[in-house]
């Protein structure tokens, strides 16, 4: 640093600590309003009206300031925020916004974007006025200490913009749907900092940006604003419970941070980056009465800046002194919660340099006052909550108001009384995240220009785009080498067999055109830990792990990915890429098309648009001069070449012409009519599915388990029917019974004038609770007997299996086995089947728990098969491998069992075909696509214990029913956005549904 820059950092901060003397005599602002600034008294006196206890509240919002000009959320709302009765809607919150923005130049509304049901989105930044004047000078300095390659790291030059800068501290209120308070708290809270005079205000509003998001899961509130309103029209009756949040999914929106599958994330994560805020803060309901929850437990996201984890200690632990000090019980920073997985909303500030925060205050789920019983270990005193909740207290949604707001207001101070260093962590994060390479490693990320999945390869490359990861593509071909096997430290000596191995290899090359993620970028660590693995260790004190353990995302969408740690890799020449190329088309003369095979979801999207076009899949893998094609090859007649150049450049497809069809056993691919089946009990983990759906342009009718029954043939209208993960409320007597009649009222799901918003684009009827009933099972079985196909997972599959639809498999519940939201290797067993059509031998799988699958020959075992470990000869003479001897008696040799694999049907025994007339037909038994890896290889991210209980059990299967088939599936292929590698294993189901056993061996006698 030069001699004049340093006096420059020493006179601004100078001059900045100058500016508030009074706020650092003793570090504080006393948090107390402006005398002479009047009170608005009627609202305030309903302030303390609605509040049920003069402890849930504090002198931060026990009065409102009062304005001549500026209008109260009153006007909107017809009464104060957090008044009993009244929830508004989004569009009530912006219009007051709007409002605000109009009567003070101190307040900004920027729409930031749509929903899926094309609602809008919103953030407002409040500020002083001369702040809101400068935002773009602002936000370049912000940029500048966001990136310091911009300043060329001089850390003089980020000193000077760390004392100009203002921070961006950004809150977002609503992402779940029942969680309701936030949206007039943050209306209440924008009020105070547009008019409030006192000085503990005043600071915050000049020294720094509030911005406020106050309604994430806009489609979601809008439902539970109708549903509320039903329930004030119907006081004494149940009320529908909110079985659809977004479009897609509910409770899940707020595990998007990762695939940015959602409008809501991808709109959020553009404001904070756009904004280069500092904080993002996500506002939650369910834990009395104020858990920040962003302290929580262990173990932390192994891939964030230690200095974050800092700041998340120093702004909590304030933030729960401070309210202590008002006297309000129930505020605390430690508890359930480990801050692993990096997919919550609060993350894109934590992957992005940011400081991720989380409040859990305490919701009605609407605007009731009631009175709200706490269990113990809710009330409890523990080392991290000195001054607990109360056992049973009246609890109001102001209450809740009230200590979103304080704990808010109290935040914002605290960060902008310590903003400089805040700013100046956020300069360093950034330079640390740059310098990433050389401190830490790895280089870079790669994924090979030859990668055979290539459409798949540029979803995830979209993936890191949307993250806003610069992506850049080597001009060249290029080599790097691989980091030094560790030699095993071994007492015995080499064996001769071990010194002959071949030697590892030492460089890997890279064809031109490969990309490069290069980790010397400001946002290296989302790409690092979305593409590195995870390990969570058994042992860890930490049992009940609150999310997904393991998501790597190169497994996850069966993607080459490849961590070098060679730093010459960033010496290559390569451009960076903002957009990806498109590629694929058609090449070569001809007017027979194929296209191989390497299960890529965009065949399936191809299958849909080429309506017209006759395709067929090969049923073995062949060779055209050289070029390979693999089993289940498109072969496409009937389409112009313009018009399949234009559909596979689209999907990013390659097409080649062949002169002569190939000489194998084809089969035809058929856009199956699919019908979507879902219940009235959960939809959220089918959202992920009609998600995954959509987006590949697949059609298919969204029908409920009531539907079944209206439908006089259902083989008459579809060939396959997805019935999706229910996830909550998933047991076989619920799906069939759905919930009691015998009381109670109906609970209808429908547009009406009181409930606009309820159905959306998706699903109604004028009661939830009927299920799939038993006449819906008769027509269930007989769809598949007839010739249907029916494709369940993990609860849907214990479902299938419970009304009979599949003979000879069982589903056991697993004893120990704890495979917590991770990836899992499973392997090929019959590559034959169409189901298998494009996979390779190693499939890694998504599985969460899955049911372990065990196949019997004979009809009525239900027992977990176990392995042949298992079978152990009794205490004896001789050796473990003899047979058992027997004094005077030669000894008998045992009669060799018929083995059979895990994942098999095991053979008949002599014994069991005597006279057995429960032996399962050969050609009724099921057929295993995939099964689990052996218990060494089962674990490739995340936590697994216990998994020898799952490995080598069947994963997937194809079990033949009458004229149809059912199929089961143990992991769950499509998930969060973040699955793309086995989503083709449904694709190939719906597309191959009519010859599902092309390749079957014919069974024995
Ligand atoms: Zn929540």
């Amino acid at each position: 640093m030069s001699r004049t820059a340093r006096l420059a950092v020493f006179l601004s901060a100078f001059i900045f600590l100058g500016y508030a003397p009074a706020a650092l005599a003793d570090g504080e602002t006393a948090p107390t309003r402006d005398p002479k600034q009047p009170v608005d008294e009627p609202y305030t006196a309903k302030l303390h009206k609605y509040t049920t206890e003069s402890f849930f509240t504090s002198p931060l919002v026990d009065y409102l300031p009062a304005s001549k000009t500026v209008p109260t959320p009153e006007v909107v709302l017809g009464d104060v925020a957090g008044a009993p009765g009244i929830l508004p809607y989004a569009e009530d919150v912006y219009h007051y916004m709007r409002l605000l923005e109009k009567a003070s130049p101190r307040v900004k509304v920027f729409s930031i974007g749509t929903t899926e049901e094309g609602r809008e989105m919103i953030a407002v930044a409040l500020s002083s006025e001369g702040n809101l004047k400068n935002l773009d000078a602002n936000t370049e300095r912000l940029a500048k200490l966001g990136d310091p390659r911009s300043i060329k790291f001089d850390d003089s030059e980020a000193d000077k913009l760390v004392a100009q800068a203002v921070p961006v501290y950004y809150i977002t209120g609503t992402i779940h749907s029942p969680e309701t308070g936030a949206p007039t708290a943050l209306m209440e809270l924008a009020y105070r900092l547009a008019v409030d005079e006192s000085p503990y205000i005043r600071e915050i509003r000049d020294g720094m940006i509030t911005l406020i998001t106050p309604v994430v899961e806009v489609d979601g509130r809008d439902r539970m604003v109708d549903i509320y309103k039903w329930h004030l029209a119907h006081p004494k009756d149940f009320y529908p419970p909110l079985i659809y949040w977004g479009k897609y999914v509910a409770h899940d929106n707020n595990r998007d941070a990762m695939g940015v599958t959602l409008k809501l994330t991808q709109n959020v994560l553009n404001t904070y980056v756009s904004w280069h805020a500092q904080v993002l803060h996500d506002l939650h309901e369910s834990v009395p009465y104020l858990y920040d929850n962003t302290v929580g437990d262990g173990p932390y996201n192994a891939w964030v800046d230690p200095l974050l984890v800092d700041e998340w200690q120093m702004i909590g632990s304030r933030n729960v002194a401070d309210m202590t000090k008002f006297g309000m019980p129930g505020v605390f920073a430690h508890g359930d919660f480990d801050t692993w997985s990096p997919g919550y909303l609060m993350f894109v500030a934590a992957m992005h340099n940011g400081i991720s925060r989380l409040y859990e205050t305490f919701g009605n789920g609407g605007a009731d006052t009631r009175e709200r019983t706490l269990e113990p270990d809710e009330y409890s005193r523990t080392w991290y909550r000195a001054n607990p909740p109360l056992p049973k207290a009246l609890w109001s949604q102001r209450d809740n108001n009230n200590y979103e707001e304080t704990g808010l207001l109290t935040s914002l101070h605290y960060f902008n009384e310590n903003k400089r260093l805040f700013l100046k962590n956020f300069y360093l994060k950034s330079k640390r995240s740059i310098r990433k390479p050389a401190a830490e490693g790895p280089a870079a990320y790669v994924f090979p220009a030859d990668d055979p999945r290539a459409s798949v390869q540029a979803d995830l490359l979209r993936i890191m785009l949307r993250q806003h990861v610069e992506i850049s593509r080597a001009t060249v071909a290029f080599q790097v080498a691989l980091p030094p096997k560790k030699e095993k430290k071994s007492a015995k000596p080499q064996a001769a067999e071990e010194k002959n191995k071949t030697p590892q290899p030492t460089t890997r090359d890279f064809p031109r055109g490969s990309y490069v993620i290069r980790m010397d970028q400001p946002y290296s660590r989302i790409a690092d830990a979305l593409l590195d693995y995870q390990y969570w260790s058994p042992d860890d004190p930490q049992q009940t792990p609150y999310d997904d353990t393991g998501w790597t995302f190169g497994e996850l969408f069966g993607v080459q990915v490849a961590r070098v740690t060679d730093p010459q890799v960033l010496t290559v020449a390569m451009e960076r890429v903002t957009e990806l190329p498109s590629f694929g088309g058609a090449t070569g003369d001809g007017t027979l098309f194929a296209i191989d095979n390497h299960a890529e979801p965009a065949l399936a999207t191809l299958r849909y648009q080429l309506k017209t076009a006759s395709i067929e899949a090969t049923e073995e893998p062949f060779q055209v001069g050289a070029q390979k094609f693999s089993r289940g090859t498109f072969l496409i007649k009937g389409v112009s070449r313009g018009d399949i150049d234009a559909a596979t450049k689209n999907l990013r497809l390659h097409a080649a012409a062949l002169s002569a069809a190939p000489s194998v056993n084809t089969h035809p691919v058929r856009a199956a009519r699919i019908a979507f089946l879902h219940t009235w009990t959960g939809t959220q983990t089918e959202g992920w599915w009609r998600l995954a759906l959509d987006e590949l342009k697949i059609p298919y009718d969204y029908i409920s388990t009531q539907k079944i029954n209206t439908i006089p043939d259902l083989n008459a209208q579809y060939d396959v029917i997805l019935f999706p993960p229910v996830g909550w409320n998933s047991s076989p007597a619920t799906i069939i019974q759905g919930l009691p009649l015998a009381w109670g009222n109906p609970l209808p799901w429908q547009d009406t004038p009181l409930t606009p918003n309820l159905v959306g684009k998706n699903d109604s009827t004028p009661d939830m609770r009927p299920g799939l009933g038993w006449d819906g099972v008769a027509k269930l079985q007989n769809f598949v007997e007839k010739g249907g196909v029916l494709l369940t997972t993990a609860d849907t599959s214990q479902f299938a299996l419970s009304i009979g639809m599949a003979s000879g498999v069982a589903a056991s519940p697993s004893e120990k086995m704890k495979i917590v939201g991770a990836i899992v290797g499973t392997r090929l067993v019959d590559a034959t089947s169409p189901i298998a059509y494009g996979y390779e031998e190693k499939v890694s799988t998504y599985c969460d728990n899955g049911p372990i699958f065990s196949l019997n020959s004979v009809l009525g075992s239900r027992r977990r098969r176990l392995g042949p470990e298992t079978t152990v000869r009794a205490t004896g003479r001789g050796t473990k491998d003899d047979p058992d001897f027997v004094v005077g008696r030669t000894a008998a040799e045992a009669p060799e069992k018929p083995e059979a694999d895990l994942w098999e049907s095991p053979p008949v025994t002599d014994e069991q075909k005597f006279n057995n007339p429960r032996v399962i037909p050969q050609a009724d038994r099921a057929r295993v696509i995939l099964r689990y890896a052996d218990s060494k290889e089962l674990l490739i991210s995340g936590l697994v214990i216990g998994g020898n209980e799952i490995a080598q059990h069947p994963a997937v299967l194809d079990v033949p029913k009458g004229a149809g088939h059912v199929i089961l599936f143990s992991i769950n292929p499509i998930y969060r956005g973040e699955t793309e590698n086995t989503y083709s294993l449904v694709l190939n189901t719906v597309l191959n549904f009519d010859s599902l056993n092309a390749g079957k061996k014919t069974p024995e006698k």
